[in-house]
């Protein structure tokens, strides 16, 4: 079976003509109308109906009722998964992260419960229309993030839309209204409140994307920095902002931690990382970066440490780390240059080759059982990583070597 994807125009106007034909009101709502208009590629389109889930699910052949109770449901058309939610109004937020009661509404009340003015559009694909009880266009136009309706009260509902205000505003190149601005400044502090899952999916999409330096910087400067990460102090979390800020391209998550986590020892790092539960693969990324920060500055290393590091997954974050962290100290790039070099030449090389010995052949050449083998086998691989040792015989010779210089020869 191929895997499911995220909705594509085509996919969520089949759903809207379905429940038209059916009689009900069905547009494409929030950030794809968003993006229609500013001529991007939205990443799902969504639709908004009159319908209730009890009226959409017997449309449709394939359905599934995640939330049904809050009124969304998702239908699936082909390959892809079309979210439709059904006119709503929330109100109670009285956590700060969900709404209490969810009451099924009109157009009108739905584009009000949105986030930011720009979000808060429909589409009629039908009729071709913009349907903005907003003035979501007005600010598009004008390239302005603002909250619908009183900002205080808008992020004290659901304290993520603060996260949320700083990713829009730096992916889509606006400037964030200023009363939203001091609101945030305001509440940054309860962001806390918000799951660390949440709160990472976030971080995520603000600290990879291209505009990062923008969103980090608003990170620091709303305080919301410090509210997720209290054990990074101010100088800190600047000096982070600047080695993020030298990255040209989309980087990864555990990237951009280690980056912004850059002046900060490692075990500082991970700690404060734990609230956001990241997966084990990402925590297992992030620490190996902060345990090798440095390392690569070592032009002239080993080649059994530099084949060591290169067959790391996470060797070229770890250079493209070390790149931004001398760029963001306008230092020269020289020792990165001179180990590309030297790793360029290693092309065609097996940088991870079975080892000459195993355990039982270094005990059998007189080693006294226990730690010695261990070490005899790590010295030996070393030997053989640096292009000192090439065949059985020569790693034979370095171990009996190894036993004459140690005098700890087992005698037979
Ligand atoms: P993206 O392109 O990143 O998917 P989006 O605008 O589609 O951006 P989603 O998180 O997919 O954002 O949410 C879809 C729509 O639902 C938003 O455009 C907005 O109208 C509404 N929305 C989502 N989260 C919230 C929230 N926390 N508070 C209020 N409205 C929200
Ligand atoms: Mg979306």
């Amino acid at each position: 079976m191929s895997p499911v994807r995220p909705s594509n125009r085509a996919a969520a106007v089949f759903v809207v003509r379905c429940l038209r034909k059916a009689g009900f009101e069905a547009l494409l709502a929030g950030g794809c109308v968003r993006d229609m208009l500013l001529k991007r590629r939205a990443k799902d389109y969504d639709v908004a109906t009159s319908a209730r889930p009890e009226q959409i699910l017997p449309l449709f052949r394939r359905t599934l009722e995640i939330g049904a109770k809050f009124g969304v449901v998702m239908v699936l058309v082909k390959q892809c998964q079309v979210e439709v939610a059904t006119f709503r109004t929330e109100s109670g937020y009285a956590d700060g992260r969900h709404p209490d009661q969810v009451r099924f509404s009109c157009a009108a009340e739905d584009a009000s419960r949105r986030d930011f003015t720009v979000n808060g559009m429909f589409y009629d694909p039908i009729r071709r229309k913009v349907i903005d009880f907003v003035d979501g266009q007005r600010d598009l136009g004008r390239k302005i993030l603002r909250t619908i309706g009183d900002p205080d009260r808008r992020f004290e509902e659901d304290y993520l839309r603060m996260l949320r205000a700083v990713r829009f505003t730096a992916h889509l190149g606006f400037a964030l209204e200023p009363a939203a601005w001091a609101a945030i400044t305001r509440h940054a502090d309860k962001i806390a409140r918000i799951s660390g899952e949440r709160i990472a999916a976030e971080l995520e999409a603000i600290l990879t994307h291209p505009a990062r330096a923008v969103g980090a910087r608003l990170l620091v400067e709303s305080s919301l920095c410090a509210a997720v990460f209290p054990g990074l102090d101010p100088a800190g979390a600047n000096r982070g902002v600047t080695v993020l800020s030298a990255f040209r391209r989309r980087i990864s998550f555990p990237l951009a931690l280690a980056a912004l986590f850059a002046e900060a020892p490692a075990e500082s790092a991970l700690s404060q990382c734990e609230f956001l539960k990241l997966s084990r693969d990402n925590i297992r990324h992030l620490a190996w970066l902060l345990e090798h920060r440095g390392r690569l500055l070592d032009a002239r290393m080993g080649l059994a440490p530099l084949k060591r590091l290169l067959v790391s997954p996470y060797f070229r974050d770890l250079f493209d780390l070390q790149r931004a962290i001398l760029r963001s100290q306008s230092l020269p790039q020289t020792p990165l240059n001179i180990l590309q070099r030297r790793i360029g030449a290693l092309k065609g090389v097996d940088l991870a080759p079975k080892p000459l010995l195993n355990g039982h052949d270094i005990l059998a050449l007189g080693a006294a059982p226990g730690p010695m083998v261990g070490r005899i086998a790590e010295d030996l691989y070393v030997a053989q990583l640096s292009d000192q040792i090439h065949t059985p015989h020569q790693a034979r010779r370095f171990v009996q070597n190894w036993l004459d210089r140690n005098n700890s020869r087992k005698s037979s």
